[in-house]
């Protein structure tokens, strides 16, 4: 007769291995089986901060959160707060040290000795790790399950589904999570990319291409300001990247699945300067052409791109100071959208999580199947949120099998 796992987890990465230590620190590790469709385990994890994994964030509460019932997550973040977090990891042998805005990363800053330690206790605790093994239906069977795979039936009592979202597919994202949980009733709200690069009219952003500088990124729907973020900005040959841009992008993310009125980004390129002071300083400036005028102020070729977008060819004496200071404080671009799935590090949107316990993260259709991770209607800001829902939630639902 087949054997019957007591906790089936599909899904080897960030969320799906953490409770799979979880599950096993409970019941054992012999009773835990972790299922990967790729021939590893955590590839998405081992790019995370660059390559240095932004573990948590010691600010990790509600606000950071986002999805149609964005209060979802409170009472998973209360029982894994960024301090459980950062417990859990020194368990593991991962010191962990703090950085600007709250952000945890492993003191070594290496991602991969983050998966490293995850695995090593996977190993100890005994729990079976079968990659190359793709999910392609689970099936609710005598008060358990019968989850199916190109090779094999496996059984088991629960089922925690964590498969991930759809944003980077190179790194093993896909839709395939959704179709498992539709398939068994659960709705999907709509997808959309977030933390992901913008694409903007290229007219005067290609000239600065490769350039990064610090600036304040405004996004405006129909004249509205909806957000804005100050830190270091990429003008990229499609468009705008970099911190400045991919903080602040679920909106254009959002703006763009619904194509409706128009998304502008408000570039201030001088935020430590008023527009007074910018004023003040251009008057003050040497009589050069509009070629060298704010040659260093900004970047030259910031600065004859500026220009040119004020009206000005190369070869012009500047006058107009007041319109040319504006342009510096307001260089504002056409937003066209982001740059899709591929570019993205999050999915915006998922299973609803109407359908799901807001504390054990159980189905409330499918007894005993649990759902965590970003498959959910779940995202987080840039800046180790989105880990940190990822370890919580399989916190919960790995409690939760345990019972
Ligand atoms: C480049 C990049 C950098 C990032 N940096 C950070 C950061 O520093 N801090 C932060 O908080 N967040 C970061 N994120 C976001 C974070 O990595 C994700 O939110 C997190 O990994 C989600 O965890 P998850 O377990 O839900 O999904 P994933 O980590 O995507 O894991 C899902 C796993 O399920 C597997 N799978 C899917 N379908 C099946 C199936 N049918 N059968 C079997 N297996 C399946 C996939 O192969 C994958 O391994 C980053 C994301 C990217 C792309």
């Amino acid at each position: 007769m087949a054997k019957q796992w007591h906790t089936l987890i599909i899904g080897g990465g960030a969320s799906g291995l953490a409770a799979a230590v979880f599950c096993a620190r409970s019941i054992g590790g012999e009773q835990v089986i972790l299922l990967e469709k790729s021939p590893r385990v955590g590839k998405k994890l081992l790019a995370t901060g660059n390559g240095t994994c932004n573990i948590t964030n010691r600010h990790a509460d509600l606000s950071h959160y986002h999805g149609a019932d964005a209060s979802f997550v409170a009472s998973v973040l209360d029982a894994f707060p960024p301090q459980a977090c950062i417990d859990f990891f020194e368990s593991l042998g991962v010191v962990c040290s703090s950085r600007e805005e709250g952000r945890e990363y492993p003191l070594c800053e290496q991602a991969a000795a983050v998966l490293d330690c995850l695995r090593l206790e996977l190993k100890t605790l005994g729990v079976t790790e079968q990659c190359d093994t793709a999910v392609t239906a689970i099936r609710p069977e005598n008060g358990g399950f019968a989850v199916v795979t190109a090779n094999e039936t496996l059984y088991a009592k629960h089922v925690i589904l964590a498969t991930g979202g759809a944003a980077a597919p190179s790194l093993g994202g896909s839709a395939e999570g959704y179709t498992l949980a539709t398939a068994l009733g659960h709705r999907k709200t709509p997808l959309f990319p977030s933390i992901v690069q913008v694409k903007t009219d290229t007219t005067f952003v290609k000239a600065m291409k490769g350039l990064r500088t610090d600036a304040t990124v405004s996004f405006v729907q129909d004249g509205k300001p909806l957000c804005r973020r100050t830190d270091e900005l990429l003008f990229t040959e499609y468009g705008i990247s970099g911190p400045a841009v991919m903080q602040i992008s679920r909106v254009v993310g959002d703006w763009e699945r619904r194509k409706n009125g128009t998304m502008e980004a408000v570039i201030d390129l001088l935020p430590a300067l008023s527009e007074e002071a910018l004023m003040a300083q251009l008057a003050t400036r040497p009589a050069r052409t509009a070629e060298d005028f704010l040659t260093g102020l900004l970047h030259k070729r910031i600065g004859q791109t500026v220009c040119r977008a004020a009206g000005l060819s190369l070869g012009d004496t500047v006058t107009d100071y007041r319109r040319l200071a504006a342009t510096i404080k307001r260089f504002t671009v056409k937003v066209i959208g982001t740059q899709g799935f591929g570019g993205a590090q999050v999915t915006a949107g998922g299973i609803d999580t109407h359908d799901i316990d807001p504390i054990t993260l159980q189905s409330c259709l499918v007894p005993h199947l649990y759902l965590i991770g970003e498959v959910l209607d779940v995202d987080g800001d840039c800046g180790g949120y989105n880990l940190h829902w990822a370890w919580a939630s399989g916190y919960a639902a790995a409690r939760a099998v345990s019972q």
